[in-house]
Order: C-alpha cells, then structure tokens, then sequence
C-alpha cells in the first residue's frame, strides 16, 4: 500500500529560517488556480499510482495548508477519494498553523477536516515564547500556539507539534519551560528541530550580511540531550533523531519515507517514489505547475540505494539490516543481535551526521 504527499505551496509571511518552496499569499486567486490545478494533477497522474490503487497514508504539508478554505480542501479531498481507494487510510495528516486554527476555527475548516477523515494534525509551533516567535517572523503569538492547541485537542487525539531548538535568543530555562509546555498540551508527538542556515532562508541572508551567528555546538547539544532526558521522563519514546511519541502515534506517513515506501508526490516541488529505483519529482515553481509542466525523473544507481538505506535507516531507532554493511568495518554504531540490526545509540544521534558519514559510499 501506497502513501500520498501533496504540497500547498503558500504562506502568507516567510519565517526567517524556512527554506522549504512557497509563495507569499495576497489573496484567494491564486489558491483556487492551485486548486483546480491540484485536481487536474490528480486526474491525471498515473506514473507510481493506478487508479483504484489503496492509500495507506495521506500527508498534506507545505507550505501552509491551513490557509486552504473549508471548500478548497474539500475540493482537493474529493479528487483525491475519486482517484483511489481511500477504504484503509490508516493516517490523515495535516500541517497547521496557530493562526490559522484561531482565525478560521469559526470557517468551519477543523470541521472539515473531521469530515474528510483528517486523523493526525501536526501544528508548527516552534517556541512558546513570544521574543522567540518574533525573531523566527511566525505568524502567531504564544498565546495563540497554547489557544490553537486547546481547540485542536478538542477534536483530535493525534496531535504532533513542532519545536525549534538550537538558536542564540534560546536560553535553558527557555527551552526547559517550552519542553514542559509542549508535554502540558497533551500532544501524542513532538518533532523537535536543531536551528540551521538553510541556503534559501532569510537568515541564510542575514548569516552572510553578518548579522546572525550560529549558536554554539555544545549548546545545541546540552539542549538535544536534555530533550531526549526529558520527553523520555514524560513516556515519549525517540523513534527517529528529531522524532518522539507516545507508544503507538509515531508517524506512518513519514517512516514509510525511511523504509522506502512507494508514495505519489502532487503539487510544485512534492517528490514522487516508486518504492524501488525510480524518482520523480514536480519542478518547485509554482507558475509552470499552472501550466502542467511533466515532473522530472531519475533512476537510481546500486550506490545511490545503498546510501539511501543508510542514510534514512541509521536516523531511526530501527536502525538498519546489518547484511547492509556486510564487508564495512563497523566501529560506532551498536548492534542487536536478536534483530540482527545496527542503529545509532541515543547518547550518539546528535552525531548522527558525521557517524552516517563513514558508511556512505
Ligand atoms: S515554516 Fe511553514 S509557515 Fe513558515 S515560511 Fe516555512 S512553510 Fe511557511
């Protein structure tokens, strides 16, 4: 079975460290366009997916999807169960913002998302703290991240929120009081990210005007680790170096990326998989999307496999087949001989980059 990621390629303000594709949003013109264009993408796709095919997982990030109108996402839904066997869904998720959540709660559009068989809402809050969510240009205050969560928990019980850790303004009783916050809410999942200079960010800009320094390593790292101490304390299990949840609510969707699931990509710049050895991707520019430009492909080498396994594999607490590195000379990473699997030991995963380095090829 098969996952489905569609990208909503629209925010109506850029955070100073996102690097992701988006448009700035002036009005509701160019949102119906995507729509329609959206739809048509569907109806027409048939590389990775058949028609009739069965979807286990549906993902719809950005981007911000919470800026589609009750009707729009509704519209997109509809497609999309026209398309295929929606029966054996098993999770629906949507990225939202606080904003949005506030503002449009009385549009009906949480409703709809009930409607439509949405299960899982991960909510991009980053801080609880306002002098923080100021200097990252988030939309929202903390009092709305604290309102949007209540009104989300009201309807659903898979909740996933994002945090940022890892930049100069953080101070550890901050980030000690955002932890706690985050646990208090009651959400089954956190994703907790390391601040880094994308090059296509703002602060990728204000890091070469010398106007932003990376905060110190050691920092970072006592802030990592304190964060793997603390959420395991309050019964979140680490499944994936920036990834915790509660027994049972890891996120499907994304672990079927780590075991290289086949899933179809809809929207500009959303990445195709067939599972095997063939990729496809969707240009990121939103205007030859409106025009139907055909995705780009490639096929990937022996190497290029290998190094996907590896990569994605030694992320996650599963780990990775030891008959993969059969021939390497293993050295840090550690071994369960029951499961006959190498995986990187929790005191090592803020390394995890440099340790995936020596077994790349
Ligand atoms: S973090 Fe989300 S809301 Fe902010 S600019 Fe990036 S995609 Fe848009």
């Amino acid at each position: 079975m098969a996952g489905i990621y569609i990208h909503i390629p629209f925010c109506k303000s850029f955070c100073t460290y996102c690097g992701f594709y988006s448009k700035l949003i002036r009005n509701n013109g160019a949102t119906e366009l995507f729509v329609a264009a959206l739809v048509k993408e569907l109806e027409s796709r048939r590389m990775f997916l058949p028609k009739g095919s069965i979807i286990k997982t549906i993902y719809m990030g950005g981007g911000t999807p919470s800026i589609l109108s009750p009707k729009q996402f509704m519209s997109i839904f509809t497609a999309l169960s026209q398309q295929y066997d929606l029966s054996s869904v098993e999770e629906f998720t949507i990225e939202v913002n606080p904003d949005d959540i506030c503002s449009k709660y009385s549009e009906g559009l949480l409703e709809a998302f009930k409607t439509c068989g949405v299960n899982r809402v991960s909510i991009g809050i980053q801080s609880f703290c306002d002098e923080h969510l100021n200097w990252m240009n988030r939309r929202h205050s903390a009092a709305q991240a604290e309102q949007a969560l209540h009104l989300l928990r009201s309807l659903f019980d898979n909740i996933s929120l994002d945090l940022i850790f890892g930049f100069p303004l953080l101070s550890h009783e901050q980030w000690k009081n955002n932890l706690e916050k985050a646990v208090a809410s009651g959400v089954q999942h956190i994703s907790a990210y390391q601040l880094s200079v994308d090059p296509e960010s703002v602060l990728a800009q204000q890091s070469k005007d010398g106007h932003f320094l990376e905060c110190d390593e050691d920092i970072c790292r006592t802030q990592y680790e304190f964060m793997q101490n603390y959420l395991v304390s309050k019964g979140f299990d680490q499944y994936e170096i920036s990834n915790f949840c509660k027994k049972g609510f890891h996120s499907r969707h994304n672990s079927s990326y780590w075991t290289r699931e086949p899933y179809l990509g809809l929207g500009p710049g959303a990445h195709s998989f067939d599972g095997s050895r063939l990729r496809c991707w969707n240009e990121p520019d939103l205007a030859n999307y409106l025009e139907r430009a055909e995705p780009e492909c490639e096929m990937l080498s022996d190497v290029d496999i290998y190094n996907e396994k590896v990569m994605l594999g030694l992320r996650t607490s599963a780990g990775i087949d030891a008959e993969l590195l059969r021939g390497a000379v293993v050295h840090n990473l550690s071994y369960d001989p029951a499961k006959n699997r190498y995986y990187i030991a929790k005191q090592d995963l803020f390394i995890s980059d440099s340790i995936i380095l020596d077994y790349l090829q």
